[in-house]
């Protein structure tokens, strides 16, 4: 069967495999046939050679931690031949840590957790593949053409829960949301932010291309400015692009017992001017809270599938902005400017 794979560690060793083997059953009980898989950022680090990991004794690692596919087995019982499923990305480490112990396991604090297609277990990019019961999500099968995006919704599903988490510190009733990127996690996370019923704002370099349009669709306000030429003090704040500068702007542009959501990876490397000091005193005098979040445990996935079913259909899929044929492989995973998410298609 075909596989998409790297080696990790070594640049542009991206390779479609016609000849990969069969998953083995060891993989889980519920045997999947792939409809498509979405790729992220971080599968083009992945690419690159700076990130991932394959599984242990192997070269390669396949790709794809966005899955969608059709259950064709499933001797369980739990789901059915034909239904539609995503595979959980992280599995727990197996010491466990305090947190993985109780499933948790996005939460890992020893960092020997797994992922699929990032961090030595086998990815999604493949004709088949098995997942066990406990990391299957079933999805609503109106979302034949849209399910891919079940895992970019649970990482920020998981966001969302953190920040009300952290809000319930006091009494916690927040009107106004600023996203900072508008690409898949921040128009995600803006959709979860509507669907709270939130004054939403969505902040993003791009003048012109879909994404003005996108965020106006879902009755939130675009801009297109910098973070302090904004006229109001937001609530929450969740930080989707890792831009240095917007990240040191959000700390600040912040109003009073705001909280910021870091969801967006820096690369690291580059510095700027900053005034820790004046940043340290601007959180402290207003009870604000900075939080990173990565990941997704079962609750977050369960929950993500919830939202993107009330979702309008016609806006998910307007965030897919190209669907690539297995065999055209290597152009789903080179960049174009007005991509927002792009998704190899294995049934094409
Ligand atoms: C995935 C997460 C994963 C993270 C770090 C992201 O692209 O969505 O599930 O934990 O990468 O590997």
């Amino acid at each position: 069967m075909r596989a998409v794979t790297v080696t990790p560690g070594v640049p542009n060793s991206l390779r479609l495999t016609e000849e990969w083997p069969e998953p083995a059953p060891e993989e889980g009980a519920i045997l999947v046939e792939a409809l498509a898989v979405g790729v992220c950022g971080t599968d083009h680090e992945i690419i690159a050679g700076s990130y991932g990991e394959a599984p242990p004794g192997q070269e390669r690692l396949v790709l794809g931690h966005e899955a969608l596919g059709r259950v064709l087995e499933d001797p369980t019982g739990r789901l059915h031949a034909g239904d539609l499923v995503a595979g959980i990305v992280r599995h727990p480490d197996p010491v466990p840590c305090t947190n993985c112990a109780v499933d948790e396991w996005d939460m890992c604090r020893n960092g020997l957790y797994t992922e699929h297609g990032i961090k030595g277990l086998p990815g999604f990019a493949r004709d088949r593949w098995r997942v066990q019961p406990k990391f299957a999500v079933g999805l609503d099968p109106a979302l034949a053409q849209v399910g891919m995006l079940l895992e970019p919704t649970s990482v920020v599903a998981k966001a969302w829960d953190h920040i009300e988490r952290v809000g319930r510190r006091a009494e916690w009733k927040p009107q106004t949301v600023l996203v900072t990127g508008a690409g898949p996690i921040g128009l995600l996370a803006a959709l979860l932010a509507t669907q709270r019923e939130l004054s939403v704002h969505v902040l993003d370099r791009a003048t012109s291309g879909p994404k003005p349009d996108l965020v106006r669709a879902l009755g939130a306000t675009y801009h297109a400015t910098p973070v302090a030429e904004l006229d109001f003090e937001p609530d929450v704040v969740v930080e989707c692009t890792g831009a240095p500068v917007v990240v040191m702007a959000v700390m600040y542009k912040v109003g009073p017992t705001g909280i910021v959501c870091l969801t967006g990876v820096s690369s690291g490397g580059r510095t700027i001017e900053s005034d820790p000091g004046a940043l340290n005193r601007a959180l402290v005098l207003e009870n604000n809270v900075v939080l990173g979040s990565v990941n997704a445990n079962r609750r977050h996935w369960e929950l993500a599938a919830e939202a993107l079913a009330r979702a309008d259909r016609g806006w998910l899929n307007s965030l897919i902005t190209r669907r690539v044929p297995v065999g055209g492989y290597a152009d789903a995973y080179a960049p174009q400017p007005d991509d927002i998410k792009v998704v190899l298609d294995f049934q094409a």
